[in-house]
Formats: C-alpha cells, structure tokens, sequence
C-alpha cells in the first residue's frame, strides 16, 4: 500500500523531493539502539551496514542475510525508534508554503502505513511514496516536463547522481546527518550542493525555487 506516482497531484508550484531516513528522520543513531537492544553494533569502517555489524563483546560479523533481516525488524518497529531531526520540523513547512512537497523513501512497500503513522505522529503530512526502485525515474515520472524549479534532497550520494542524471534541471541537495559512518560516504561531485544542517539547505533550495 502506497500514494502512488499517479494519485499524487501536483499544484502549479516548484516541487522539492524529500528523503526520509537520515534527512528527516533519524536512522543511525535509532538503529544503533535497536542493534544494542539485540547485543550487537555497528562499526564505522565503511559506508555500508552489511559487513559492519558485529557483536556486542567481540568482532564476529553478522551474516549477510540476517543483516538484512535486522533492517527488516527495524523498519517493522519504526515507530518505537525513531524521530526527527530539530532543524527539520520548521525548514519543512517553510518549503512546503512555496513548493509542493513530496517524501521518497527507499523503503519496501510493505511499511508503507508504519512510515506514514510516524511521520504524521510528528506533523510531517505531506504525501509519501514508498519504493525500492532507482529515485531518479521516480522524480522523472513525478515532475515531468513541467517548467517549474524542482529540487532533491537525500543523504546518499547514489540517490542524488541518479536523480541527476534522470532530471538534469534538479538542484541536488546532499545532507547527511554529523554521524561517523556518514563521514565514510564517497564525495558527491561539483554538481551536488552539500548542506551541513536543515537551515543551510533551506537557504539553498529557497534561492533555487525563487529563481
Ligand atoms: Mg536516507
């Protein structure tokens, strides 16, 4: 279950895609405190969970499939973990006063309703499409041939190239969070405009929507 690319409606006003985990919601941090409750964590010795999860008491790697069973858990029980950044809250609903605002999260349909009950439990309501595929052709899809000023923010670096390179217009606005393992993430490129905080990256799509 999900608002679809086509039940959602555009108004006649710039579009600004918003990720979820690690821009607007807090997911490091969180997650590292569903691992403990389980005697695990994670080490920061390269961008990646997988290979990077460990025991509590010694280095002993989680196996590949039950890292992903963790995520699995984790994304279950979303609403017992996580909350949102400080700075989000105010630089969000500024946007959404001029632009249409739209969450994308890479996240299996299947916990479609949990992120939905969680981001409208901290007043976050704006529509969310949940999807595993590639961002790019998603915001293609969504902004079309519009000539209308669009922007894309996302804490990994994967997604932003590939919105890039499907809607060459697009501001891309890369914001990770101030966590260790994020500090490991590969550059983004010149083409990327990086954002330290939620003002910093208000500042830039504010100028970029104003044209
Ligand atoms: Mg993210």
């Amino acid at each position: 279950m999900s608002e679809s690319l086509e039940n959602i409606r555009l108004t006649k006003r710039p579009l600004v895609v918003c990720d979820v985990d690690d821009v607007v919601l807090e997911f490091v941090t969180p997650f590292r405190a569903f691992l403990a409750s389980r005697g695990l964590r994670l080490l920061p010795r390269s961008f990646r969970l997988h290979g990077n999860i460990v025991g509590e008491s010694d280095d002993t790697r989680v196996e590949a499939d039950a890292v992903s069973a963790l995520l699995e858990g984790f994304f279950a029980e979303q609403e017992q973990w996580q909350s949102p950044f400080s700075d989000a809250t105010g630089a969000l609903r500024a946007l959404s006063e001029t632009a249409d605002l739209i969450f994308l999260t890479a996240m299996p349909p299947q916990h479609f309703a949990a992120r939905r009950r969680l981001l409208d439990r901290f007043g976050f309501t704006y529509p969310l499409i949940a999807a595993k595929e590639a961002k790019g052709p998603l915001v293609r899809h969504l902004h079309g041939e519009r000539a209308l000023p669009v922007a894309f923010i996302d804490d990994m670096v994967h997604n932003l190239h590939s919105v890039g390179e499907h809607v060459p217009q697009c501001l891309l606005v890369h914001l990770p969070p101030p966590i260790d393992i994020h500090q490991l993430a590969p550059p983004a490129g010149d083409h990327v405009r990086r954002a330290r905080d939620w003002p910093e990256a208000l500042g830039l799509i504010s100028a970029h929507l104003a044209g």
